[in-house]
């Protein structure tokens, strides 16, 4: 059965509309970039570009994997990696104006070193162009890559490394068939020994059929690994296709994980129903270096 409970209010969003809005767009057309804004119909892209806050997604469109929340297509990527494309990124982020930018990526399991230097590559592109813009990377699990491949993307010094373990391990198989729970704790693990003054990040989303307690019991996993910061979202089902939304999670319960996530060390919290890792991830950012 694959019927969906109501959306709640609290989830309806604005459509995006604005000149700020549209030349966030124009940008993005301009340098042929994706953004997972797009691609995985994101809620508050009008909210977010109106504001030149666009989170690119690089070395293609077409994952190797399929997860089966995500609205990314699934394939074989037709392309080998754009060598360009490094530096078309770091060009609109200059052209953006980016305090802070979020780059992301499909899963190439077709490429040695799972994208690990065109990561590294675009990691300095933008330093080079915008050496104020600190520069979070949201990165898939190299899972079938030779270890070492981490110190390539932590050698080249973003300021956030974030990997998103995105469910309960009891809910992997039909979630994240192609990912282990255990190797991803683990690769946010490594980059914090690598560089301990590196921010490391991750999240999951809720309303897919995981209990209170599970959620819990992913905090104090991220807790151990040493995982600074944490986001939580609602589950939306981008197409009937995917996975289904097994409930709405109340605003109320999100701020009893925000409140239990706190009190568990994370150094920076974001647990609302639309909250993406993405999402104001510059705001909090800001804040917490300031603090
Ligand atoms: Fe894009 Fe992230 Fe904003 Fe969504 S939350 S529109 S993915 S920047
Ligand atoms: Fe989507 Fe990432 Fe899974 Fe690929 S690995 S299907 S881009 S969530």
């Amino acid at each position: 059965d694959n019927a969906q409970p109501k959306k709640p209010d609290w989830i309806r969003v604005k459509a995006p509309t604005g000149a700020g809005y549209k030349a966030t767009r124009d940008i993005m057309r301009e340098h042929r970039l994706v953004t997972v804004c797009e691609e995985a119909g994101c809620p508050n892209v009008g909210e977010c570009w109106s504001q030149g806050h666009a989170t690119m997604m690089i070395m293609g469109d077409v994952c190797t994997r399929a997860c089966s929340f995500c609205n990314i297509a699934t394939g074989k990527p037709p392309e080998s990696l754009d060598v360009f494309e490094p530096g078309r990124v770091a060009d609109a982020v200059k052209k953006l104006g980016l305090n802070h930018v979020v780059i992301t990526s499909v899963d190439r399991d077709d490429v040695d070193d799972g994208g690990a230097e065109h990561f590294a590559m675009t990691i300095r592109a933008i330093r080079k162009q915008s050496p104020a813009t600190t520069i979070e990377i949201l990165t898939p699990d190299f899972l079938r890559c030779d270890p070492s491949v981490l110190e390539t993307v932590v050698e080249a010094k973003p300021d956030v490394f974030n990997h998103n373990l995105e469910t309960v391990p009891g809910l992997y198989p039909e979630v994240r068939p192609g990912a282990r729970y255990f190797h991803s704790l683990r690769l946010l693990q490594r980059v914090k020994e690598l560089d301990p003054a590196m921010f490391t990040k991750s999240g999951i989303m809720v309303g897919l059929g995981e209990d209170r307690q599970g959620v819990l019991q992913v905090m104090d996993d991220m807790r151990a690994a040493d995982i600074d910061f944490l986001t939580i979202g609602q589950y939306l089902q981008p197409t009937p296709k995917h996975h289904r939304v097994d409930r709405f999670v109340t605003p109320e319960e999100f701020a009893g994980y925000e409140k239990a996530a706190y009190g568990k060390g994370f150094l920076m919290v974001s647990a609302t129903p639309l909250t993406r890792s993405s999402y104001h991830a510059g705001d909090d950012f800001a804040r917490l270096r300031d603090a």
